[in-house]
C-alpha cells in the first residue's frame, strides 16, 4: 500500500529529485555516522573528521580512513542503490543528491548523481594539488598507514568534505537548482540534520514542489511531506519500481 502511494506519486509528480543520506547505504553494511551505534559514537569526529585535526596530524586521520576507505571499496550496492538506477533508466527520476561519499549510487548504475559531500573516488594533495585516483591511493596505502604524494611526498587527503571544510560550490549549486525544479523531492534515509544539503526540502517545497520522505527515525520535515514511509529503503524502492514498470508495460499494451 505505501509502496503504491509512493509509486503514484512519483508517477504524478515529474520531474523527481532523489536526496539520499547514509542510510541507503547501511544495508550494503556501511555505518552511519549519527545513530548510538554509528561512527561518530566511536570516533570523535573532531579528531578523525575534521580539517583542523588533518592539518595537525594527518597520519591520525588516515588510520580512520584507511579501513574506511577499504570497507567503503568492497562494499556491494544493496536493492534501494539499484531501485533508484532503475527509476532514473524508466525516466521516474531526474538526478540524485547524495551526502553519500561511497559511490554505491554511480556503482548501481546512476548516471546523475550529484556529490555534495565529495567522495573517496580521488585524494589531493594539499601541498601541491596533485590528484590520484582511488586505486592509486589503494596502491600506496597496500605499503603504507598514510598514502604520501608521489610527487611532493605530502600526506594526500581525500576529496571528501571534512567538518570545518566548504561544501563544493558547483555541487551545491547544482543541488539547489535540482530542489527548486523538482516537483518532488524524494529523501531516502537521510534525518535531513547535515546543512546545507538540509535545506534543500525547503527550497523544493517555497518553489511548489511537494516532498516524499522514506527514513527509519524521525526528521525535521515530517509534518510538510506529503507521504512519509518510516521503512527500509531496501523494501520499499523495489516495490515502486515492480509498481511504475508494471503501469508502464500495461500502457504499452494498451497503445498497441
Ligand atoms: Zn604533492
Amino acid at each position: 500500500m505505501s509502496a503504491s502511494a509512493l509509486a503514484e506519486l512519483i508517477r504524478r509528480r515529474q520531474p523527481c529529485v532523489v536526496l539520499t543520506g547514509a542510510g541507503v547505504s547501511t544495508e550494503s553494511g556501511i555505518p552511519d555516522f549519527r545513530s548510538p551505534t554509528g561512527l561518530w559514537a566511536k570516533f570523535d569526529p573532531l579528531e578523525y573528521g575534521s580539517i583542523g585535526a588533518f592539518r595537525r596530524d594527518p597520519r591520525k586521520v588516515w588510520s580512520f580512513y584507511k579501513p574506511r576507505i577499504a570497507m567503503l571499496t568492497e562494499a556491494e550496492p544493496n536493492p534501494a542503490h539499484l531501485a533508484l538506477a532503475e527509476l532514473e533508466g524508466l525516466g521516474f527520476v531526474d538526478a540524485i543528491v547524495t551526502q553519500n561519499i561511497d559511490r554505491l549510487h554511480e556503482r548501481a548504475g546512476s548516471a546523475e548523481v550529484v556529490e555534495v559531500h565529495g567522495s573517496i573516488r580521488t585524494s589531493s594533495c594539499p601541498s601541491c594539488g596533485g590528484r590520484y585516483g582511488l586505486e592509486r591511493v589503494l596502491g600506496l596505502l597496500a605499503e603504507a598507514d598514510a598514502p604520501a604524494c608521489p610527487a611532493c611526498g605530502e600526506i594526500l587527503k581525500p576529496d571528501v568534505v571534512f567538518f570545518g571544510e566548504l561544501l563544493p560550490p558547483a555541487e551545491i549549486e547544482r543541488a539547489f537548482e535540482l530542489a527548486r525544479r523538482a516537483r518532488l523531492l524524494l529523501v531516502v534515509g537521510s534525518a535531513l540534520e547535515v546543512h546545507p544539503v538540509a535545506g534543500l526540502p525547503r527550497e523544493s517545497l517555497d518553489a511548489g514542489g511537494e516532498l516524499a520522505i522514506v527514513n527509519l527515525g524521525p526528521t525535521p520535515f515530517d509534518a510538510q511531506a506529503s507521504l512519509r514511509l518510516e521503512s527500509s529503503a531496501g523494501d520499499v524502492l523495489p516495490a515502486v519500481v515492480a509498481q511504475l514498470r508494471g503501469q508502464q508495460a500495461q500502457q504499452a499494451q494498451d497503445a498497441s
